[in-house]
């Protein structure tokens, strides 16, 4: 099929570009997964103007937005994609093959697991994967921060503002000598050990250590650092930067002419505000840089 611009990611940012490129009166083609979302599985309480709301509810009335103005959305993961003269040519695992002139990649980023019982059952109950999304649910709660580098450092440091107890659980710390010192002056009490299980019954009340010991807590946040989902970019040729990410300018282009990339797979903060907001540059750009083609 043809389309003006190949979108690939249905999260906050792919489908905040759809609407604004779409309403350009472009054709645009959004590809992804919903459910692999980020925001699929948030409760979002601090998004401008809303109250706290499910951010599947959210990528729900995106979707329908995005399609109501004309952007066809389709469900399938992308395994392939290239560059043949002037055309993307994006593949899909259906087979399909969109042709385009302009490409925005927002593909989120995958957030590195600890792999250990509860890590799974327990998320959204008490595990969570980033600090500054889900710190306000732990307040006047004890919470363990597992990680050994700067993502930990800054979380334990933050959790000291909502939680009445931080442990910052590590095996070999790797955080800077400042960042260490500012989570033990802010009373994060440092525990150097291998997590082994989180477990609870209806959500989270304990953390198992290898070495037989269990710290009491009601939430457990990993911070191992997270590695973005920037396969796509490389087999188009465009660099990630050293921390794994896609570096943008202002206007969410990248690199490389008429591709753009939007939402947490350029960088941090992963917030659903920040996704929304580069959204909207990179469908607005991308439409104004094929309609001059045309
Ligand atoms: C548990 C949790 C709670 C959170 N809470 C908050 C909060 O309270 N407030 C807040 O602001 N933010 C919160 N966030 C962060 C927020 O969800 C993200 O910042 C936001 O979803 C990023 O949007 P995105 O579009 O960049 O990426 P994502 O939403 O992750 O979407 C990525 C999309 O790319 C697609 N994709 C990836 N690879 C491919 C491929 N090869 N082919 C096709 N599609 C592909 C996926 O299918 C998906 O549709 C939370 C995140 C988590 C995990």
């Amino acid at each position: 099929m043809e389309a003006d611009i190949t979108i690939i990611g249905l999260g906050p940012a792919g489908l905040q570009a759809a609407i604004h490129a779409a309403r350009k009166k472009v054709k645009v083609v959004a590809v992804g997964k919903s459910e692999a979302s980020s925001l699929n599985r948030a409760e979002v309480e601090n998004y401008l103007g809303i109250d706290p709301t499910g951010g599947s509810e959210i990528l729900s009335k995106g979707r329908e937005q995005a399609k109501r103005f004309g952007a066809e959305l389709l469900e399938e993961e992308v395994v392939k994609l290239t560059k043949e003269g002037e055309a993307f040519v994006t593949v899909t695992d259906h087979e399909r093959e969109i042709r385009s002139k302009a490409v925005i990649l927002a593909v989120g980023i995958s957030r590195a697991k600890l792999n250990v019982p509860g890590e799974k059952e327990f998320l959204g109950k008490g595990v969570s994967y980033c600090a500054s999304c889900d710190g306000g649910f732990f307040k006047g709660r004890p919470v363990a921060i597992i990680g050994e580098e700067s993502e930990a450092a800054e979380s334990a440091a933050l959790m000291t503002e909502y939680a009445s107890k931080v442990y910052w659980v590590h095996r070999q710390l790797r955080a800077s000598e400042h960042e260490v010192n500012k989570a033990r002056k802010a009373n994060v009490e440092m525990v150097q050990a291998k997590p082994k299980a989180i477990i609870g019954e209806q959500s989270v009340t304990g953390l198992e250590l290898e070495d037989g010991r269990k710290l009491d807590v009601n939430g457990v946040f990993i911070a191992l650092g997270a590695k973005g989902s920037i396969e796509l970019a490389l087999e188009l040729g465009i660099m990630p930067d050293p921390s794994g990410q896609i570096p943008v300018d202002g206007n969410c282009r990248t690199e490389m002419e008429m591709v753009y990339a939007a939402g947490d797979v350029t960088g941090m903060p992963w917030q659903l505000a920040r996704a929304v907001g580069q959204g909207c540059i990179a469908g607005e750009n991308a439409a104004k840089a094929v309609r001059a083609r045309k």
